[in-house]
């Protein structure tokens, strides 16, 4: 297959980067790289969505990093895994070898699943500060991404997605969802929540998002982005951090933010030689200065949460005080304009600065749950999917089908509008399109069967 094919063969599919915030795939692998790195390096506690997919579709995996390695030009194909996965790393080392693909073993940190950070181990280049892969050589896919791209080269659309559904919940496990399926018919499948007043973490506990109980939860639907699903009782710490509104936050940084700079030494981004130091933001912010040329590097931060939920020694809120200075220099339209160069000086410390996923676990109040065991549940038949027509960075998808028109699993419901970022929508089960309703294709099974038997 030629590059080109390969590209339209992704596209058609609707294929996004699923470990991220879904980037268009077709829009990523449009390059020409040294290296393509398969991320198999989930670094988020109690997820065990992607080493399923490792488990289950190794030579799928194999497969479309050939494809893509190809088309791309790549003369190094590598799947980074973790090395307590040393089971599962023999067996894939024999399966991906026919399809010229190493097997790269990395120490259980956090956030050993950044792609500039995996870059970084596998590679030793950093991606210059405000770039992409690209820029380093390289093209770093979700390896549950690249199951979809081998689906996609045997005819079939992105419709269904794998999750983790853990926490506070009766038989923790993993499912296989059809797009617009209700989150809480997951949570059910799984046994429902054990604390009466749940709340919940849609993707990870580092970075994903609170939704505050059960009634929120309803308004949720699986997407091609979702990984997890865990609750937690409400007030747990997660929970309350979430909460922190910004005059609390401006006060806790101006009277106990002691300038200790942890933030920022323990920052992975900052050491893989990015030019920001975070502990400088906590400052300007605490004085109201945040709307200001001097602190513009803040949009270097990838939010990953390492300052606030293990490095900071006074409970402060460094990454939401990013998010916060990052929505104020966009309002005030001002942009970084210091060094977009490395600073290799600034990488020295990383050996010993990484955070071992067990230890964050601990901080985070989750080593509860760690050791539950978390089953594949089977599969999901909901009797209806709401599908979003965005669930992927750029424009939502067009609908292309009206109420009342029968749809088969895999027909487009959305197209790319022309000459936009976007991801064609298909339809995830078989069935007639009942509405279209905020921004989502509402569909209904003919036969309305109840949920598949336990497997
Ligand atoms: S680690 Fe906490 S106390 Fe220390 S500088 Fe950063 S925000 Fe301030
Ligand atoms: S969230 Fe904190 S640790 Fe993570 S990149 Fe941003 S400043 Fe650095």
């Amino acid at each position: 297959m030629d590059k080109q094919n390969f590209i339209d063969t992704v596209r058609s599919a609707g294929i996004v980067g699923e470990g991220g915030a879904g980037f268009p795939a077709h829009v990523k692998y449009d390059a020409s790289v040294d290296t393509v790195i398969a991320n198999g390096c989930e670094c988020e506690p109690l997820l065990h969505t992607d080493l399923h997919i490792l488990c289950h579709e190794g030579a799928a995996i194999g497969r479309a990093m050939r494809a893509l390695g190809d088309a791309a030009g790549a003369s190094r194909l590598v799947l980074g895994l973790k090395k307590k996965h040393m089971g599962v790393a023999s067996r894939l080392r024999e399966e991906l070898a026919a399809f010229g693909v190493d097997v790269f073993l990395l120490d259980d940190f956090y956030p050993a699943g950044d792609e500039q950070i995996l870059l970084r181990e596998v590679t030793g280049r950093s991606v210059p500060p405000l770039d992409i892969p690209l820029r380093a050589g390289a093209i770093v896919a979700n390896v549950g991404t690249l199951a979809r791209v081998s689906a996609a080269l045997e005819g079939k659309a992105f419709t269904d997605k794998i999750l983790t559904v853990a926490g506070e919940v009766a038989n923790p496990g993993l499912l296989r969802a059809p797009l617009g399926t209700p989150l809480l018919s997951c949570l059910e499948r799984c046994g429902g929540p054990l604390p009466p007043d749940p709340v919940f973490i849609i993707g990870g506990p580092m970075m994903g998002r609170i939704v505050s109980g059960l009634e929120a939860l309803s308004r949720e639907t699986v997407t091609k982005t979702t990984g997890g699903l865990i609750a937690l009782p409400a007030g747990h710490p997660l929970h309350k951090n979430a909460l922190l509104d910004e005059r609390v936050m401006r006060r806790r940084a101006a009277s106990a933010c002691i300038q200790c700079r942890a933030c920022s030494d323990l920052c992975p981004r900052g050491l893989i030689g990015h030019p920001f130091e975070t502990h400088l933001v906590m400052r300007a912010f605490a004085a109201g200065n945040e709307r200001s040329e001097n602190v513009a590097s803040a949009v270097m931060c990838s939010e990953c949460g390492v300052c606030e939920q293990y490095a900071c020694p006074m409970g402060m809120s460094p990454r939401r005080v990013n998010q916060r200075v990052k929505g104020a220099l966009r309002e005030a339209r001002i942009s970084y304009a210091g060094s977009r160069a490395v600073r290799e000086d600034k990488t020295f410390w990383r050996e010993w600065r990484k955070i071992p996923t067990r230890r964050l676990a601990g901080r985070l109040g989750l080593d509860p749950y760690m050791d539950i065991e978390t089953p594949f549940l089977g599969d999901m038949a909901p009797p209806a999917v709401s599908i979003p027509l965005r669930q992927h960075i750029g424009a939502p998808a067009r609908p292309v089908v009206t109420p009342g028109q029968s749809v088969a699993k895999g027909d487009l419901v959305g197209e790319i509008p022309e000459g936009s970022l976007g991801a064609r929508v298909h339809a995830s089960l078989s069935g007639t399109v009942a509405a279209i309703l905020d921004g989502a294709v509402r569909i209904e099974r003919a036969d309305q069967p109840e949920l598949t038997p336990k497997q």
